[in-house]
């Protein structure tokens, strides 16, 4: 038979036929059902714990706050000795401020100067407001509009003791630190960071380009990318460097790394091409569970195990590396460190663009929010096209069954930020 040219096709993405392309929403089902927790704990100072992952849920050592104290800089007594609208009271000597209690008794009919924190003293379940009064130096006039225990703060009115303060898996941020500091919980357990071994594939590939580098070889730019992600997501990234396209190299290596690490993370060669190793050895030394995911930038990508440690094969297109790192990953990964599976949270936004849509695949686009807060999307699609992923802010996430995007229409857009980046 003659050889003939293949059809023409004018787009590189389209799905091949024939094949079962699994839909993203199942990838992420399946990796949600496989994936647990796969780290111990440890037990570390509250102040330092940013970022870590609580192990075990926690209850309040103290209330909050301990003593009943006043709100305001005011003067405090008894509600229930006031008895007219135009009320006069008997300063008693001395005064109540933050860590300066009133040690005596505030008898019925008097009222004694009170400073925002201090303690309520004993006789005390009311302050009026020092703007709201007029003294003399023994006496203080007021016209009485109050409620009882108007301008105080109760004892345990934020929090009792005991209370059920934090759950497990909660990822600590600062108002956690101070909320756990506030309740005398000094240190607590958490889970340990995640080691999530990092490398490159490809012979194109030199570490930095320096001015004789040769003109075929490029940057590797996806390590630096997929370690800075790995740093926000708070887990411990180990770079194990990159290797070139052999199978003998990449079979040594994925079966001895994966010793020291929790999670492997690979970009390029993914592939099912002769030149395309990690496929390769993956489906003969390991298990691939998934790999012809219908996303667009993002195939080819890869996920299984190699000797039990979980495996993602991104794709080595920057793009497509970066958008699968943020999809598959960074919820896989959050399982596996113990913080359970996350969502990144949208909104529907009116586009500034419209589109043609092959239907069968998500799509996520570069996009940003315009002056007349319309999403505008990169110029070019290209998964190879790095400039737009520092030029976006964040995703389009257009669905598998929709064909047409008309200018105007609300789409879900989702901020780099929803991505803990
Ligand atoms: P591959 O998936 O290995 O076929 O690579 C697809 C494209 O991504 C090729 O143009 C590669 O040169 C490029 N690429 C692969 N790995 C990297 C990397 N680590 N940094 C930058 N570009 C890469
Ligand atoms: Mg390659």
């Amino acid at each position: 038979m003659p050889l003939e040219p293949p059809k023409f096709r004018n787009d590189c993405f389209a799905l091949p036929q024939g094949i079962n392309w699994m839909p993203v929403s199942k990838a992420l089902r399946l990796l949600r059902n496989a994936l647990s927790s796969a780290v111990t704990s440890e037990y570390i100072e509250t102040e330092k714990s940013r970022g870590r992952i609580l192990a075990k849920s926690l209850k309040a050592l103290r209330s909050i706050p301990p003593v009943s104290n006043s709100a305001v800089d005011g003067y405090g007594f008894a509600y229930s000795s006031l008895n007219s609208c135009k009320q006069k009271l008997k300063l008693e000597k001395g005064f109540a401020a933050a860590g300066k209690p009133f040690i005596s008794n505030v008898k019925s009919g008097s009222a004694v100067r009170v400073y925002t924190g201090a303690p309520l003293p004993s006789g005390v379940d009311t302050v009026v407001l020092e703007e709201d009064t007029n003294s003399n130096g023994n006496e203080i006039a007021f016209h009485n509009m109050l409620k009882t225990g108007a301008n105080t703060r109760k004892k345990g009115e934020d929090i009792n003791k005991g209370d059920k303060l934090l759950k497990t898996g909660l990822i600590i941020r600062a108002p956690e630190i101070a909320l756990l500091i506030s309740v005398g919980i000094n240190n607590i357990r958490v889970y340990k960071k995640l080691k999530v071994g990092v490398f490159s594939t490809g012979n194109e590939l030199v570490q930095r380009v320096k001015p004789e580098t040769s003109r075929y070889q490029i940057s590797d730019s996806n390590k630096p990318m997929l370690m800075n992600l790995l740093k926000s997501w708070n887990v411990e990234a180990i770079d194990l460097g990159h290797i070139k396209d052999n199978k003998k190299d990449t079979k040594n290596f994925l079966t001895h790394t994966c010793k020291d690490v929790d999670v492997l993370i690979s970009s390029g060669g993914a592939s099912s091409s002769n030149e395309d190793f990690i496929s390769q050895v993956l489906n003969e030394y390991g298990v691939i569970s998934s790999w012809r995911v219908a996303i667009k930038p993002g195939r080819p990508i890869l996920m299984g195990t190699i000797n039990n440690v979980p495996f993602f094969g991104l794709p080595g297109n920057p793009v497509a590396a970066f958008v699968c790192a943020l999809i598959f990953t960074r919820p896989a990964l959050s399982m596996l460190s113990g913080a359970g599976w996350v969502t990144p949270q949208s909104f529907m936004l009116p586009t500034a663009f419209s589109k043609q849509k092959k239907s069968g695949r998500r799509e996520f686009l570069r996009a940003r929010i315009n002056r007349n807060n319309r999403l505008e999307i990169y110029k070019s699609e290209g998964s190879g096209r790095l400039h737009s992923l520092s030029w976006a802010t964040g995703l389009v996430d257009l669905p598998s069954y929709t064909t047409r995007i008309n200018n105007g229409d609300m789409v879900k857009f989702i901020p780099y930020s929803s991505f803990g980046i």
